[in-house]
């Protein structure tokens, strides 16, 4: 790709994420590569350990991603064909994988403008006889709300399986996101609040749940690599499940022990930015600030802007462009699902079904934030964004 425009020239492209790896990580990935356990071995365990101090859950589960364990999630609740589970349309397609690859029908319910989260009495409207589960997402690192969410789950006895990829460290009227539902998954993917690469944590309360997620992740084996290949372990073991490889290696827990004791300091540094991308948007009527409610920590995993375009002679697409221009990376969280092709097909779901997020999406665009930005980063793209706001303001308001 060439840059033609002077002012990328002049200043350094401005990327929309970057992982933070440090010589921690790297020593202990190095030192995981000369041990000789590569998988199922200690750092794993370590890894687990470290995420159910953070959490409060009582099991977790390291698994190859998030993915992976929401779909192992779903199957260990038993959800399966013929059952149908509801979540949102403003979410990333994993969340809507899973529920095919458990065999069982996904069910939209729209999201809410105060917060992009899916709408609880939108939930309550598509529950059917057949709804066995809810698969709520926590939109960019703002956890639903919960209370809401178990109450109506408890009266229609569904279970509540969180896609919390987004909501590392985040927390609901003071609890951490982790230990609240059947369970919740997490995302160590490079751009998540923290990495391991690929890989993803499912954390629950649920013992046996726990043990059906391990079985599953591991062949359906009725013992681990740790049992079957450490001293004193023993090389017999039962097929009790037709399971995946679905579990996460220790040289990818070797980068989650260090940066999970990181992420306090990231998610200071995350929700810093974010106050300063705050202030200086204050008072810019083109875009509307990312919304925030006060009984929730966010986890400040996505800043997303929302486009005025009544305000705008150009389209998002045109501002997107125009930030690129100026060297400056977003990303747009999310096409809304049933717009894609496949699940506009296999759900038969089309424009106009999801009213909100319809009109959410239309001005959504996903800023840079992430820890080693720094602070003339966010004074840079707030500019970028102001300025090209007010070249394309539309007259007559
Ligand atoms: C990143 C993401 C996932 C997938 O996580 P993986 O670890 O890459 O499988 C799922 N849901 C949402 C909302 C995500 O943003």
């Amino acid at each position: 790709m060439t840059e033609s425009s002077p002012a990328a020239a002049v200043e350094p492209f401005l990327p929309f994420a970057q992982p933070e790896i440090g010589q921690e990580e790297i020593d202990e990935v190095v030192d995981t590569l000369r041990s000789g356990w590569l998988t199922g071995g200690p750092k794993v365990q370590a890894f687990e350990e470290g995420f159910r101090d953070v959490t409060g859950a009582s099991h977790a589960v390291a698994l190859s991603s998030c993915t992976a364990g929401m779909h192992l999630a779903l199957l260990a609740a038993g959800i399966g064909p013929g059952d149908e589970v509801i979540t949102t349309p403003l979410t990333f397609a994993a969340t809507v994988n899973v529920i095919l690859h458990a065999g069982a029908t996904p069910v939209l319910a729209d999201v809410r403008e105060d917060d992009y989260n899916i709408d609880v009495d939108e939930i309550e409207r598509k529950i059917t006889p057949r709804t066995k589960a809810l698969l709520p997402v926590h939109y960019g690192g703002q956890p639903c709300r919960m209370d809401e969410l178990q109450a109506l789950a408890d009266r229609h006895k569904l279970r509540v399986i969180e896609d919390a990829a987004h909501a590392i460290g985040a927390r609901y009227r003071g609890q951490p996101i982790g230990a609240l539902t059947d369970a919740a998954v997490f995302s160590f993917y490079p751009i998540k609040a923290i990495t391991t690469g690929q890989g993803g944590m499912l954390t629950t309360n649920d013992a046996d749940l726990a043990n059906q997620v391990r079985l599953l992740s591991l062949h359906g084996l009725s013992k681990n690599a740790w049992n079957r290949y450490s001293k004193g372990g023993s090389a017999e073991y039962q097929v009790l499940a037709p399971g995946f490889n679905y579990a996460m290696t220790d040289i990818q827990a070797a980068l989650g022990i260090h940066q999970l004791k990181r992420l306090e300091a990231f998610q200071a540094r995350r929700t810093h930015i974010a106050n300063q991308y705050n202030a200086l948007f204050a008072g810019v009527p083109e875009l509307i600030r990312p919304p925030m409610r006060d009984e929730i920590v966010h986890a400040w995993h996505l800043y997303p802007i929302r486009l005025q375009l009544d305000r705008l002679t150009i389209d998002r697409a045109h501002f997107i462009e125009e930030l690129r221009e100026r060297g400056i990376g977003t990303s747009v969280h999310f096409i809304p699902i049933h717009l894609h092709p496949y699940y506009r097909k296999a759900l038969s779901l089309g424009p106009g079904d999801f009213p909100v997020t319809e009109a959410i999406y239309e001005g959504l665009i996903s800023l840079p934030i992430y820890p080693r930005m720094e602070d003339a980063g966010v004074e840079r793209v707030a500019a970028a964004v102001r300025e090209i706001a007010e070249a394309h303001r539309r007259p007559g308001r």
